[in-house]
């Protein structure tokens, strides 16, 4: 279907930026290619269809129109769930290459970081098939028992299932699935089933992937696609090599039934089948309600894949059903034909109108994303293609730019998915609006962007590019039917320079991207080629935190918290700290994802709440009233057991409950909402006061807070750090006090470093204030100095901030 390479390039993007030079239709022949090509001649003989019952303008024909309409939708969504998943292992196959023995944990850790399963609504499972002869049997078992991919015998062996000897036997090496699919055992020798053992073996002797409808094993229906792995990354040439560098099969599981129903959004009157038919395997997947009276629409997209669509039949049709489908399916060279009969019909100009209208429209679609206008994955994978090769023949050096928004997820949980999709079409215009002309932005799904720098024409950094990106985004978003104008951040990863593959050059921007997130947020980095190691060093972090509560290694800094009238101390907030015996103090915003992530999150919670009562506990005792705020995780908060560990923590303390706080972030709250309720309520009848953290990021609403047993709003730091740059922060800051004092809850503003900040929050009537201007969170040493001088306990500690000592503890 390659046979007009050069529609690709002609006019497909005229909504957005200029296409690129046709020369570049080298880069071709690749996949991405492939399947764009053969939308295009389905969309060219769709159009002319659709022209050809426009033309005839009965009602019936208009039906047919709006069929095939929705029916392309219906496919290119398809062709997309495709293409992403095909995309996501050729991700997984690199870091398979590059980690050939790499442990569950790792794996895991791995797609975590990459949060893979965030990106893939539809995503199930994900693992690599190894394939052992019996000779390799033994050391594999000594692997599988110190690090197995799912549960082992009930006395903590590995034993082989069903027991049996074979020539060779299957087993999963590592592997990651949702937590509510079946646990595959450690042990389960998939080769004991001949059907399996021969697609595997298929599969390494020819180095072809495929597709199967999930085995019975698994227990449901779903899709698997699964890819061989070789080392050294290419398929070699021969089979006796290729069984030599097998690596295993790479496999991953999606809900089947997940990818039809979002393909049918918005389709109610639909039907859709996938089916997958080659030379190894076939599978069909159908979703939607028949109608009695039906047309259909067939799509071929090529490399195996067709969708039939299935709609309500019109009574009245003026074109044939049957011939409608013939059209379709016989492509381009139909379409033609029937342009020329619409010729003779109508009169050339108008059908020509017609057709290159309605192909163009489908074309559109195919490319682009329904939501924001913008080049979809495939459209940019093919523009990434042509601006390799372009800077490779000039000698110049483009660039990738892959921008994720921060917490969008929030948005989307709290606001619902409409204020989010509203969010994402802003931010798509934003974006595009600090582009020149020569780039390209596109969107890749949810929440990422990438945005394409053409090297040869450039004299503009991508740095510059990125910061102006970011700049963008810090004027908040005003959307329809939301309270309070949202304020997001991105972060942003960037890729320099030539790659073999736009798969590469993607990937290693996504790798920069992880960085820009990892440090913090809000920011971009640029790839280099430690990057991948860093990752690693995050693994190598999460198996040291693992016994960094035995060893002692963590411990509390405690920040003053004044009165904003007259700077009394009020209170103080316990923050972790954790002392690595090689790599020096490690700040928790680096340590206390990975705990989340692992759930010790759980034990080291419940040693800082501790801790914390029972060093107040002793300063109360010599004397002191301060309030001690301790912040609680979200996760902490996902059991019953937050009660008693609070419940427990003030008894073994002695601390009066009305000296403690409980800190819970905004979005952690809007989790669970329920139970999370019915907690806080419970930790509120023990006499202790809840404060709401990094409050504003959360975009909650005054209803929303009611139903919470809260006492104090905590403003996030990015507010009061915007006071000087910002009006609309200031807005915001006034907003925020003001739903404060609607509740009648107490206001605190963090992160206070400047006294004109300072001074705007009094003005704004703010109670609390805690920031660097008036203390850092100081080691209990330094804190009892403070305290325990009555002259000085109740004024702001910015001179003992400059003493030695204190300032060492951020
Ligand atoms: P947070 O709860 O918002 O804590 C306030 C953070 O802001 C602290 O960072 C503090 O050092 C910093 N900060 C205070 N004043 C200023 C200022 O004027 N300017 C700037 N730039 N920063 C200021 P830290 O200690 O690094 O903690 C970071 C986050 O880690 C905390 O944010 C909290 O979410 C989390 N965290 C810390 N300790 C614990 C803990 O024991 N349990 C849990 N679950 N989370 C904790
Ligand atoms: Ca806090
Ligand atoms: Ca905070």
């Amino acid at each position: 279907m390659g046979e007009r390479p050069e529609t690709l390039h002609e006019g497909v993007d005229e909504s957005w930026r200029p296409s690129p030079a046709p020369d570049a239709v080298t880069a071709a022949s690749s996949r991405p290619f492939r399947m764009l090509a053969a939308a295009l001649v389905v969309g060219g003989s769709v159009g002319a269809l659709i022209a050809a019952t426009s033309v005839a303008q009965s009602d019936a024909d208009t039906s047919r129109a709006t069929f095939v309409t929705s029916s392309g939708a219906v496919a290119s969504t398809l062709q997309l769930a495709i293409e992403s998943e095909d995309a996501l292992l050729v991700h997984a196959s690199g870091f398979v290459l590059d980690h050939p023995e790499s442990s569950n944990a790792e794996w895991v850790q791995w797609l975590t970081s990459r949060r893979v399963f965030e990106r893939h609504p539809d995503l199930e499972r994900i693992g690599l098939l190894v394939t052992l002869t019996p000779a390799q049997l033994p050391a594999f078992t000594i692997r599988a028992t110190n690090d197995p991919s799912g549960p082992l015998e009930p006395d903590g062996t590995f034993q082989v299932i069903p027991p049996g000897d074979r020539p060779l036997h299957c087993f999963v090496a590592v592997q990651q699935a949702l937590p509510d699919e079946v646990q595959i055992p450690a042990g389960y020798d998939f080769c004991a089933d001949p059907a399996i053992s021969k697609i595997v073996v298929t599969a390494r002797d020819t180095g072809q992937g495929s597709y199967l409808p999930t085995l019975e094993e698994l227990g449901k229906s779903g899709l698997i696609v699964q890819v061989p792995i070789y080392s050294g990354g290419t398929v070699p040439l021969t089979v006796a090599a290729r069984r030599d560098a097998f690596v295993g099969l790479l496999g991953v599981q999606v809900g089947s039934s997940n990818v039809l129903d979002r393909a049918l959004h918005g389709h109610d009157d639909l039907a859709v089948t996938l089916r997958f038919e080659d030379e190894y395997s076939e599978a069909q997947f159908s979703s939607g309600t028949m109608p009695e009276e039906w047309q259909s629409a067939t799509f071929d997209l090529e490399n195996g894949w067709t969708v039939e669509t299935f709609g309500t039949a019109s009574s009245d049709r003026v074109v044939d059903n049957r011939t409608a489908l013939m059209l379709l399916g016989a492509g381009i060279a139909l379409s033609a034909l029937a342009a020329i009969g619409l010729v003779l019909a109508t009169g050339r100009a108008r059908a020509l109108r017609l057709v290159a209208e309605r192909t163009g429209e489908l074309r559109h679609q195919a490319l682009h994303d329904a939501l924001t206008g913008l080049p979809n994955r495939a459209l940019i994978m093919d523009r990434i293609e042509q601006l390799l090769a372009r800077n490779r023949r000039l000698g110049t050096s483009g660039a990738a730019l892959y921008i994720d928004l921060d917490d969008f997820k929030s948005v989307n949980d709290t606001l619902g998915h409409q204020a989010g999709d509203q969010l994402l079409v802003a931010v798509a215009a934003r974006i595009a609006g600090e582009l020149r002309d020569a780039d390209t932005v596109g969107r890749m799904g949810g929440d990422e962007f990438v945005v394409l720098i053409d090297g040869a024409t450039t004299d503009v950094a991508p740095e510059r590019v990125a910061e102006r990106l970011l700049q963008a985004m810090r004027h908040a978003f005003v959307l329809d039917g939301a309270t309070m104008p949202i304020i997001v951040s991105a972060s942003i990863g960037i890729a320099i320079g030539d790659r073999c593959t736009a798969g590469n050059l993607l990937r290693d921007a996504d790798v920069a991207l992880y960085r820009a997130k990892a440090a913090g947020r809000n920011r971009y980095e640029i790839f280099h080629a430690d990057m991948q190691s860093e990752i690693l060093q995050r693994v190598e972090l999460e198996f040291e935190l693992r016994s960094a509560l035995n060893s002692d290694q963590f411990h509390l800094v405690y920040q003053p918290i004044y009165n904003l009238e007259n700077l009394s101390l009020v209170g103080v907030e316990a923050l972790l700290r954790w002392q690595h015996p090689t790599l020096g103090l490690i700040e928790p915003d680096r340590f206390i994802p990975i705990l989340e992530q692992t759930g010790q999150i759980h034990d080291v919670g419940r040693w800082v709440l501790d801790e914390a009562c029972q060093q107040m506990a002793t300063w109360h005792a010599s004397g002191d009233t301060l309030d001690i705020s301790v912040n609680v995780s979200g996760r902490q908060l996902d059991g019953d057991d937050i009660v008693d560990d609070v419940r427990r923590s003030l008894a073994d303390s002695g601390l009066d409950p009305a000296a403690l706080i409980i800190e819970i972030t905004e979005t952690a709250l809007m989790r669970n909402t329920n139970d999370t309720a019915r907690r806080l309520h419970a930790i509120k009848a023990l006499g202790v006061r809840i404060a709401v953290d990094d409050f504003g990021t959360g975009y909650s609403s005054l209803a929303y807070l009611q139903q919470f047993p809260v006492d104090c709003l905590k403003i996030d730091r990015t507010f009061t750090s915007a006071i000087t740059t910002s009006a609309e922060a200031r807005a915001l800051i006034g907003t925020l006090v003001q739903l404060g004092k609607d509740l009648g809850l107490k206001t605190l503003a963090e992160g206070v470093e400047t006294t004109v900040e300072i001074d705007h929050l009094r003005s704004k009537h703010v109670d609390e204030v805690q920031g660097f201007l008036l203390a850092r969170p100081l080691d209990p040493t330094t804190l009892e100095a403070l305290i325990l001088v009555p002259a000085r306990a109740r004024q702001p500690a910015t001179s003992a901030t400059t003493a030695p000592g204190s300032a060492s503890h951020k």
